[in-house]
This record gives C-alpha cells, structure tokens and sequence, in this order.
C-alpha cells in the first residue's frame, strides 16, 4: 500500500478539532461551536492549466470534487462555482494575492479562490517543498462572534500530475488519487477536519479490504483505495455542520463521556468510535472526546506547560471529555475508545492533527489503565475483561445520552503517573 502525506493543511489558522476543524472560543457569542460557512459557499478558480490538465480539466476536476460533498444527501451544502480569477496566478504575483487576501476588510475578493499552480513553482514562492506537498486548503478569514468562515483559499500542485514518471526527485501520483486529495482539501476548506477509523490500515502490515474502504477521505493520510466514495464517518462529519432536516430523523446519534477509573474525571483527547455490529469495518463513525473544549486553558488535568490560552475552543469544562457521535444508520453497534495515532512515521499531530490536543499541543496520549481497546460496557467495574462490551440498538432519530459514559479501566489515580505528554 502506498502512503501520501496530505501536506495540507498549512492551514492559515490553527486547526482545532477532529470532526470540525475550528470551535468557537471565548470571543464568540455562542463558544463551543464548530465553525461553519453561512449559506452558499462559492469559489473562482484560476487561470490556466494543472500539471498536464487543461483550465477546464482542472476546473471539471474542482468541481466534481466538490459535488463529492454535496451529493451527501443527509447534508445541505450549497457550493457554487462563480468563474475565473481576473489574473492567473503565478510564482511571481502569488505573495501579493496571498497578502491581498488577508486583508479581511476588504470585500472585494472572492470568498473561496482555487488556485492552480502548473509546475509547482507557486508553492515553491511560497516556502513549500513542492515534491511532497500536492496541495493546501485554508481559510484565511473567519467571523469569530458568529463562528462563521469568511474567506478561504486552495492551491493545487500540479507538478505530481505533470506526465512525468514517478521517481526520487519527482514524485507523480495518478489522476485517481489526486482526486481523492482535492476531496480532502476540500472537506478542509468547507470545515470538516481529521478523523481516525481504522488506523490499522496505515500502522499495521495487514488490512482487510472493508477495512480499507471504511478509512475515512478525511483521514490524515492518504492510503491508496479502490474508491474515492465518502465513507459514513465522513458524511457524518459533513451533515452534523451542514444538517438537512432529514439527518436527525433519518439517523441515530450517541453522546457521553470519556471518564477515568474514577468514573467522574473526564478524559480529553481519545478516539471514540461506533461501529455496527453486522458491518463494523465499514458502517463505523467516530469523534475525540473534548472536541469542543480548548486543548489548553482550563483544562485541570492537561500536563505542566501546556496551559496555553489557545484561541480556539469552549471553556465549559463539562465538553472535557464529551463525544457526540451522528449519522450512525439504525442498528446494533459498540463503542469503543482508542488512543489516536501517536508514534511511528506519521503521528496524527500538527498538520496531520486529529483532535484539539494533537492539533493545538503536538502530541497524543496513549491509553491509559490496562486496555488498548475500551468498549462502553455499563455499569463498568474494576475487573471487567478488557473485551466486554454492551451492544446498543439504536433507532431511526433515536439520540442515545445515558448509560453512554465510557469508563477507562485501571487508570492511576492521578494524571501524570500515566500522561504521555512532550
Ligand atoms: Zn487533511
């Protein structure tokens, strides 16, 4: 299996969440709340080609990646293509656009600009290695007491689909998979940012093909796969920012806690995940608990140093370990709590981030108590196995919120006797 870094991200503000990308802070009226655009987010594409595409390849190539999301029929997402730039951007004007665009207050730019850059020379201008990053999506401009994304851009390297054969010094990727990193860049660009389903795919040799198609397009690496369909973890993701009237009534939904052995202390930063019991490698949604609280200030159990007064993220300190898991199809599932990705080649942290903490901090816990693996298993006690689980049937609009908390087994009295930190 191949594996592609997705160097995106350099987004233009700090991410701060797995599932949406930015929440609320204290300078919002309403903290605690994923970012969104407001009403109909339209964009202009460049001038000229991409790589060995045409303007109108590449512009066909936007905008099917694009439809990829709006074809998400649980969700309501009005995208509009409204024409080209009025210049093409090139290695030389690309640092006066970049810092025209910052200008927030004025009104007279695009709210999204897609920029194609043929040879990589842009990226290159702006301080990028244009070998290994086939791209990026930012917002640049954002409503912060209405939690409402302003303005954002895209740039798109060209150069791995030049034609050029694949070798050490130039790195070329097929058409397909290029796609499927527009369909992430993308996803970033309307809000929606990492998630974790099925990390064997990308740490272990061996994954079974179902497991392969139910790692999400909003993984943080792009692992080859048959398809490039949206998974149910990333049309959950989409429809809990952007809900049609049918996502609630449609779909079954689970919020709780992840707490220590204590049962009360909530737990910040791991990787919950629903899964059906009759398709759990595909039919699986996820969230990070305390998606909505700052990775930062506030919280008490964060390790020394780190108390950092990030800009993003509720203060409530009862989302510490909340998890809120939507768009699940009726059924029989198990939850289960696992540490995100926090060692090997590609740690989800920074750019590749999933949640507030490896987003925000730069690292990740690892599990704390004796269990890899924690399934929701009430009432939890002390000398449960490690694989005894509850199995929950959820019906159609059905939002399950007791009897959720998922009790992490055997953990030390105090944090950091086991905390991971730097
Ligand atoms: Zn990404």
């Amino acid at each position: 299996m191949r594996k592609f870094i997705l160097a995106l991200l350099t987004m233009v503000l700090p991410a701060c969440a797995g599932g949406p990308s930015h929440v609320t802070g204290p300078t919002s009226r309403n903290p605690g709340h994923p970012y969104r655009w407001g009403g109909t987010i339209s964009y202009h594409t460049d001038q000229g080609g991409l790589g060995n595409q045409t303007n109108a390849q590449a512009n066909s190539m936007v905008a099917g990646a694009f439809l990829v999301w709006q074809n998400v029929g649980t969700a309501s997402l009005d995208v509009q293509n409204q024409g080209q730039l009025p210049f093409d951007v090139t290695a030389e004007n690309v640092m006066a656009f970049q810092n025209s665009l910052g200008r927030c207050s004025d009104s007279g730019h695009p709210q999204n600009s897609i920029v194609y850059d043929v040879d990589g020379t842009i990226l290159a201008a702006l301080g990028m290695d244009n070998n290994s990053v086939l791209g990026f999506a930012g917002i640049i401009c954002t409503d912060d007491s209405a939690g409402l994304y302003t303005r954002g851009w895209s740039v798109l390297n060209g150069r791995f689909i030049d034609g050029q054969p694949n070798a050490p010094g130039h790195q070329s990727i097929s058409l397909q998979s290029y796609r499927a990193a527009l369909i992430h860049e993308f996803g970033h660009l309307i809000g929606l940012g990492h998630s974790q389903v099925n990390v064997k795919c990308l740490t272990d040799s061996f994954c079974r093909p179902e497991e392969l198609a139910g790692v999400p397009v909003m993984f943080p690496v792009l692992v080859d796969r048959s398809g490039i369909e949206l998974t149910v973890d990333d049309r959950a993701s989409l429809s809990l920012l952007y809900p049609d009237p049918a996502f609630s009534t449609t779909t079954s939904r689970i919020q709780g806690q992840v707490v220590f052995s204590d049962g009360v202390t909530p737990a910040q930063g791991y990787n919950v995940i629903a899964r059906q019991v009759v398709d759990p490698a595909r039919t699986a949604v996820s969230s990070v608990s305390g998606f909505l609280f700052t990775a930062g200030t506030g919280n008490p159990l964060m390790p020394d140093g780190n108390d950092t007064n990030l800009f993003f993220g509720s203060r409530d300190t009862n989302l510490i370990g909340f998890y809120d898991i939507a768009g699940l199809p009726p059924g029989d599932y198990t939850v289960e709590v696992e540490a995100i990705n926090n060692s090997g080649q590609f740690p989800f942290v920074g750019s590749r981030g999933v949640g507030p903490v490896g987003e925000s901090l730069g690292f990740q816990f690892k599990m704390p108590g004796r269990c890899r693996v924690q399934y929701l298993h009430p009432p939890s006690t002390p000398d449960d196995d490690c694989a005894a689980r509850s199995i929950l049937t959820l019906r159609a609009g059905e939002l399950l919120n007791t009897g959720t908390d998922v009790v992490l087994l055997g953990t030390p009295e105090r944090y950091d006797q086991w905390e991971d930190g730097p």
